[in-house]
């Protein structure tokens, strides 16, 4: 029966593509828009003289979940696209030298944290297994099932509550652990998904064991490699994907959505649409000639939405055998910097940094003898902090090469080849993403589940909503389980039309 049945899915993120293959490996003929010349979303890949740079995710974890994607289709992922381990996982550093090296080893963890201070080797311990029943409970029972009622809600609220949901992740490490340097290396993490860790909920704590469990692994040929194994699983199963295709509007018809509508006048009919793209620009421009897309918009305008980021992507004419693939680099304030990057007004002076060196796991990105890289800085949205970044950033780009050669990479500004960057501007006018924010609606308790915008909007039975807007929220992990509430949902709407 679901043979005959249409879906259009709107932007080619990972969460667009990941249920752009559940819904077609399922027999709905599916067809995935994206605006830019490239898939990926956040995951696009730019190439210059033989350098190539992931623009966002590098940090790959569970690997399971994107399998998962190959084998309910009946295929191989090995066939598509081959994941190397990452070790270690990362390196944390701090400006006085200290560095700490966070891998699955726990004698080497150990060793390390009795370093810093031998009353942590214990906490560390209770914190693991703190973090590994918040995995079971958020990640593994609760990540990839939609939030459509706040019934559903309030039966997760026991173990939220046992878990201890409202408190903060820095306040829940801080709980286990003494030595300043080591809450920051075991609280940054939700930093990767836009969560403040003194206001995001300690769920988020759950990465550090899916990191335990699962590893970090990042895709031979890099994030690229990955997208583009995905596309063709994709196309293998009988999908279209259409590039270019810049959506101006859902259209409905009769109370349903009836098919989308791109810039140039192209129209696809659909018995069912789902949107990748920013919630915001999904409800309020996309959606914006109907009421309810206006008032959704209206509401999600008084959301706290997560920061933004600048990036560089730069060529270097040497490797960099000092660094290690993923480094992490404190800056001489955390708390205090990490209220500026959430809150605004302006830049600040200092900041920490991730520095991503692929050509330590594959060196085949850059041309022989040389190294490709690209450093972030988390920086204030548009809607904290209206910065001219056309003035701003070239600046930035200077103070940041500045630091880099001080600290991490001597030599820096003589090696370089390229360099691009990527500022919110580009993530508000590239992504369409509302207030350049780089991970949509900030992930604190009271905009997460059933507070989050929900998989099917409640009013149109045929849209739906997946990536890191939705249920669970951003991260690739995120918006693949998003994929699969989501898929579960059109699915059975399909069944039941
Ligand atoms: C620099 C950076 C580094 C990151 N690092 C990590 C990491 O290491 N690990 C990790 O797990 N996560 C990381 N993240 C987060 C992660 O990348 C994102 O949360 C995730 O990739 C978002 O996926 P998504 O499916 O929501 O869609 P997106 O990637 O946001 O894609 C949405 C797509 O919709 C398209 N679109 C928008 N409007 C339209 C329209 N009108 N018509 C057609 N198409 C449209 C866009 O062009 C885009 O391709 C990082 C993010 C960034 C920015």
């Amino acid at each position: 029966m679901t043979q005959a049945r249409k879906a259009v899915v709107i932007g080619a993120g990972f969460g667009g593509l990941a249920l752009a293959i559940r819904l077609q490996a399922a027999g709905v003929a599916t067809t995935l828009l994206e605006r830019r010349d490239k898939p990926g979303g956040r995951a696009y890949v730019y190439e210059d003289q033989g350098f190539v740079f992931d623009a966002g995710p590098t940090v790959i974890t569970d690997p399971s979940a994107i399998e998962e994607l190959f084998t309910l289709a009946g295929r191989r992922m090995d066939d598509y696209v081959q994941l190397l381990p990452v070790a270690p996982f990362y390196r944390l550093c701090w400006e006085d030298g200290t560095q700490f090296d966070y891998a699955n080893d726990q004698a080497a963890l150990d060793r390390q944290i009795h370093a810093l201070n031998p009353r942590d080797v214990a906490g560390y311990q209770r914190f693991l297994a703190y973090s590994k029943a918040v995995f079971e409970e958020g990640y593994l029972k609760l990540g990839a099932v939609p939030f459509l009622s706040f019934r559903d809600m309030i039966q997760a609220g026991p173990q939220l509550a046992r878990l201890q949901a409202w408190r903060s992740v820095y306040g829940k490490v801080s709980r286990f652990i003494e030595n300043e340097k080591l809450r920051q290396a075991f609280s940054f993490h939700s930093l990767l998904v836009g969560g403040n860790p003194f206001a995001t909920s300690s769920i988020y704590t759950l990465i550090h064991a899916l990191e335990r469990q699962w590893g970090v692994w990042f895709p031979k040929g890099g994030t690229g490699a990955l997208v583009r194994g995905l596309v063709r699983l994709f196309e293998d199963l009988g999908g279209e994907l259409a590039l270019n295709a810049d959506v101006a509007r859902i259209e409905v018809s009769e109370g349903k959505v009836s098919g989308v509508r791109c810039q140039d006048g192209r129209f696809w009919a659909a018995d069912c649409v789902a949107s990748n793209a920013d919630v915001m620009h999904t409800y309020a421009d996309l959606l914006g000639h109907e009421a309810r897309g206006r008032d959704e918009g209206r509401r999600l305008a008084g959301k706290r939405f997560s920061n933004s980021l600048f990036v560089i992507h730069f060529g270097l004419k040497r490797p960099q055998p000092q660094l290690q693939h993923h480094t992490v680099c404190f800056g001489p304030r955390y708390r205090g910097l990490i209220d500026e990057i959430f809150k605004g007004p302006g830049l600040a002076e200092d900041f920490s940094l991730y520095l991503h060196a692929p050509c330590v796991t594959d060196p085949d990105l850059a041309p022989p003898g040389c190294s490709s890289h690209y450093v972030l800085s988390p920086v204030p949205h548009l809607g904290n902090a209206p910065i001219d970044w056309e003035v701003e950033g070239p600046r930035y780009r200077e103070r940041i090469f500045a630091y880099l050669e001080k600290h991490y990479m001597p030599g820096l500004r003589e090696d370089l080849v390229t360099s691009r960057i990527f500022t919110p501007h580009d993530f508000r006018d590239e992504l369409n993403a509302h207030l350049g924010s780089a991970f949509s609606l900030e992930p604190v308790l009271q905009q997460s589940a059933w507070f989050r915008p929900h998989n099917r909007d409640a009013h149109l039975s045929n849209l739906y909503l997946v990536g890191a807007g939705t249920h669970p929220g951003a991260g690739v992990p995120g918006v693949i389980g998003s994929a699969k509430a989501t898929a579960g949902l059109m699915l059975e709407g399909i069944a039941h039309a």
